[in-house]
């Protein structure tokens, strides 16, 4: 009775006193937090260049490249071959629904995430802070009659504030930013920390009967 008791108690005060807890990404999250930087930069880079191609065109031109939900498909279908080169047969951020943002937010600014039921609390939160800077960017711009207009219409949030491709393309650029912050505090804390680079300890014996790295786990 009393070493069951223990046996139950032990996890819980470890989860009481370890501020470590809190943190969405652990040690077993390093390998999907450096896919993910990899895939982030790939979407970076390559939203980078077809800024660079859109810019010679509009000065060769003379011509304003508005966006339109096709230029949208084409510019995404492109940025997404790069996403797929870098990410080589990783599953732990692809959507749910084939074909579908892992994050996404509606003309009105509500937010959704697709992620895979099997994607990690640290993938998650990274595909969280892209998806909050494109809320914010669409709260930025909402008003009643935006509202109004959106339902009247059908419209997407970007057609209907007349913006053009460019700046579409400079939004996903910052969500991915905010996403590499995020990843890089995560990766550098987590390969500092003590937990995740066990110092070997003569005769040290663990009775708790708990997995080592997952002790935190909530
Ligand atoms: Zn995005």
């Amino acid at each position: 009775m009393f070493r069951w008791s223990i046996a139950v108690l032990l996890p819980l005060i470890l989860l009481a006193v370890n501020p470590a807890w809190a943190q969405p990404c652990m040690c077993i999250d390093i390998g999907d937090i450096k896919q993910r930087i990899k895939e982030a930069n790939a979407a970076i880079a390559a939203y980078g260049a077809e800024m660079q191609k859109m810019m010679e065109q509009m000065q060769r031109t003379r011509e304003p490249i508005p966006y339109t939900p096709a230029r949208r498909e084409m510019l995404q279908g492109r940025v997404q071959q790069a996403v797929n080169q870098a990410a080589a047969g990783r599953i732990a951020t692809m959507p749910s629904i084939q074909g579908e943002n892992p994050g996404g937010t509606s003309n009105l600014c509500t937010m959704t995430i697709n992620l895979h039921p099997s994607a990690t609390a640290c993938m998650r939160e990274s595909v969280k802070r892209h998806e909050q800077h494109h809320q914010q960017e669409c709260q930025k711009t909402l008003s009643g009659a935006k509202v109004r207009e959106t339902i009247a219409t059908g419209k997407d949030r970007f057609e209907r504030d007349g913006i053009q491709l460019v700046q579409y393309a400079q939004e996903e650029i910052g969500g991915y930013t905010i996403e590499l912050m995020f990843l890089h505090a995560e990766l550098a804390r987590l390969t500092r920390s003590e937990e995740c680079n066990p110092k070997p300890k003569p005769e040290v014996r663990d009775y708790s009967g708990q997995p080592r790295d997952r002790k935190a786990r909530p």
